[in-house]
């Protein structure tokens, strides 16, 4: 249920969905050899052969890792509120800013943000969890390092990447309105950590650091209304989650993909 409603919205639309269980709290290395094993039992299944790789968060790194080790089973990566620079929150619970440039409150914000996302992400009883290795991976220093072994589709700013690389295709999008809902538990935390930034973000990821491939756009979301979570609380006002997965079906559908 982490992508709440969503399979289900596009297995009406005529999608083939599957949803991946990778450790919550992993390397992007880890999470993205459980994920190839994964993609690999899907094509055995199916018969296809290529998929279409979905990922939120973390999930976009670990998305494009597979895309980058196995090219040839992977028509397209879009990566949602992608963490594809690192995450400022990641940077602060890793202690590599500056002491005395945050308040204690706002650290203490972030910490429990961090750890709640984790919680709703970690259904997969059995898998090892290393929040470590997960958040060295998810800091800008890891993100760097990541990058610089698998470029493909990044931006050299904060506007469009290539849309084609390695003969795969790049997509993202990204929610920059970290308050939301306020019926929502998970808001308090998303502003509390938006303080951080000091520049477009969801609560979680900077509107920059989610680019990659086409960029389809920034919506009134939180790091979590992009997963249409908490159960579906989101920003009455402004374009349902829900529906951003079912037009990029019919995109990749019309792309032949
Ligand atoms: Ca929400």
């Amino acid at each position: 249920d982490y992508f709440y409603g969503i399979p289900s919205a596009l297995q009406q639309g005529g999608a083939r969905v599957f949803v991946a269980q990778v450790s919550a709290a992993e390397s992007t290395e880890v999470r993205g050899e459980q994920l190839l094993a994964q993609v690999r039992q899907v094509l055995a299944l199916t018969g296809a052969g290529k998929v279409n790789l979905i990922g939120h968060s973390h999930g976009g790194p670990t998305s494009r890792y597979v895309a980058g080790v196995a090219p040839s089973l992977v028509a397209s990566v879009t990566s949602v509120g992608g963490v594809n620079r690192g995450s400022r929150v990641a940077d602060i619970l890793r202690g590599v800013l500056p002491p005395g440039t945050l308040s204690e409150a706002v650290v203490n914000g972030a910490i429990q943000g961090f750890v709640a996302l984790i919680n709703l992400g970690s259904g997969g009883g059995g898998l090892p969890q290393q929040p470590v290795a997960a958040l060295n991976s998810l800091t800008t220093a890891g993100l760097a390092d990541f990058n610089r072994r698998f470029p493909q589709a990044l931006p050299s700013g904060c506007g469009s990447g290539a849309e084609l690389g390695n003969g795969v295709r790049y997509f993202s999008w990204t929610g920059t309105q970290p308050v939301t809902n306020l019926l929502d538990v998970s808001d308090g935390s998303l502003g509390a950590l938006s303080l951080v930034f000091g520049e477009a973000n969801d609560g979680l990821v900077s509107a920059c650091s989610s680019r990659l491939g086409r960029h389809l756009g920034d919506y009134g979301q939180n790091h979590l209304d992009e997963v249409n979570q908490v159960l579906g609380l989101r920003n009455w006002f402004a374009t349902d989650p829900v529906t951003l997965y079912r037009q990029h079906a019919r995109r990749l559908q019309q792309l032949g993909l």
